[in-house]
């Protein structure tokens, strides 16, 4: 799961990262009191949603008084802002942040993340921040600096410095660095984080170190250990097909193609997809309904599926394993009839119990198209989908 600067920040100053003073506002008032209460003579206000980018974008606004802070808060409240790195969707500015606008020497990159190459916690950083990294490491991949930290060891302080010189730093602003590090080491790890980005960090004109802007996604998996970013979700940036899912605890990506996809287990899900795109067409989601897939689960799937208009033709591929055939068809029979499909229905079925699976369908009176393998499914699906 994702979360917002602010919140980012919040978690950052309980782990002694330093972060400009700010307050969330609602409201163009709400965000000059903030403005008012934070003093000083000027302001950031920064959009609040889910995505990077947001300067290109207008989301970020230099203030230097309040009408300078109401007209920002007013221009960005109540609007729905896309970013480079919003996926394509316009997510809803609900809140902006009022922070100190901070005179700033230098913008560098840092993050830790779980890097899956070197199977260990790392860190990344640049003296290239405030832009795309992607870009940096493209452009000049001498200057992406990267550090393993052996899990048993944990973060050693010369690990730090080693980054600190590598941007540059002065040795008062690598020991900060240091610091920074072993707090975001600590977060990281004591909140079963994915991913935390500061960029920029800056050198700010005084010559401290600080974070302007935060990037921090969690694991889901941990998300019950956690209660306090739970109670930080922001349910009105996520993907409404993917937030319901989760509620179901079913595993469910938006995609951009129109065949809508239920399957049993993610190996067979991603198989599906491949085989879909093998034939010509393009999947509409990744749908992984659990090995122990229940007659409710299936209905709530095919609502899911079918919630998005994109979505013209569905290509069930269940695997019988610990699930029987038979329960799976008449949980797809159940679910037909209570969503009312109006569009192609494509079911291949196979393992325990598949002959009576097979029959029920067959007898069921609904338009299913019953397939013999994946291909043949696949073929089916792509064939109606494109009628
Ligand atoms: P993003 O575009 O969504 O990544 O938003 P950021 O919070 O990173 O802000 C974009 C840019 O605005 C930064 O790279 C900085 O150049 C600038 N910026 C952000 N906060 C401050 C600040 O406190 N003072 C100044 N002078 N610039 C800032
Ligand atoms: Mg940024």
């Amino acid at each position: 799961m994702n979360f917002h600067e602010y919140q980012a920040k919040e978690l950052f100053a309980q782990y002694g990262i330093a972060v400009p003073p700010g307050k969330v506002a609602n409201s163009p008032d709400a965000a000059v009191d903030a403005a008012k209460a934070l003093g000083g003579s000027q302001w950031m206000v920064k959009a609040q949603i889910h995505a990077g980018g947001r300067g290109k974008s207008g989301g970020v606004k230099f203030c230097r008084s309040f009408d300078d802070v109401r007209a920002a808060a007013k221009g960005m409240l109540g609007t729905h802002m896309e970013t480079y790195q919003s996926a394509g969707r316009a997510l809803p500015v609900n809140l902006v942040l009022v922070t100190d606008a901070t005179d700033i020497a230098r913008e560098l990159y840092l993050s830790i993340l779980v890097d899956r190459d070197s199977k260990a916690v790392s860190f990344i950083a640049s003296k290239h921040g405030g832009v795309d990294i992607e870009q940096v490491a493209k452009e000049t991949p001498e200057d992406i600096h990267t550090i393993v930290v052996d899990f048993v060891e944990g973060l050693q302080p010369y690990q730090c410095r080693q980054l600190g010189f590598a941007m540059d730093l002065n040795n008062k602003q690598v020991n900060q660095l240091t610091k920074i590090m072993l707090g975001l080491y600590k977060l990281f790890n004591e909140q079963d984080l994915a991913l935390v980005e500061l960029n920029p960090l800056a050198v700010l004109e005084d010559g401290n170190l600080a974070a302007l802007d935060g990037k921090v996604n969690s694991d889901d998996n941990a998300e019950y250990r956690h209660p306090n970013l739970a109670a930080m979700r922001d349910l009105t940036q996520e993907d409404a097909a993917e937030a319901a899912a989760q509620q179901s605890n079913l595993n469910y990506v938006t995609m951009d193609g129109n065949i809508g996809c239920m399957v049993n287990g993610a190996g067979l899900a991603m198989a599906t997809m491949d085989v879909i795109k093998l034939a010509g067409g393009e999947p509409a989601n990744f749908l992984d309904v659990g090995g122990g897939a229940t007659k409710e689960r299936v209905t709530e799937a095919f609502k899911l599926i079918t919630s998005s208009d994109k979505v013209n033709c569905i290509l069930v591929n269940i695997f019988g394993g610990i699930v029987r055939c038979d329960m799976i068809a008449e949980g797809i029979i159940a679910a037909v009839k209570e969503v009312g499909l109006k569009i192609p229905v494509v079911v291949r079925l196979q393992g325990t119990n598949v002959d009576q699976g097979r029959e029920l369908l067959a007898n069921s009176g609904l338009a299913i198209t019953p397939a013999d393998d994946l291909n043949d499914a696949a073929q089916k699906a792509v064939a109606a989908a494109k009628a």
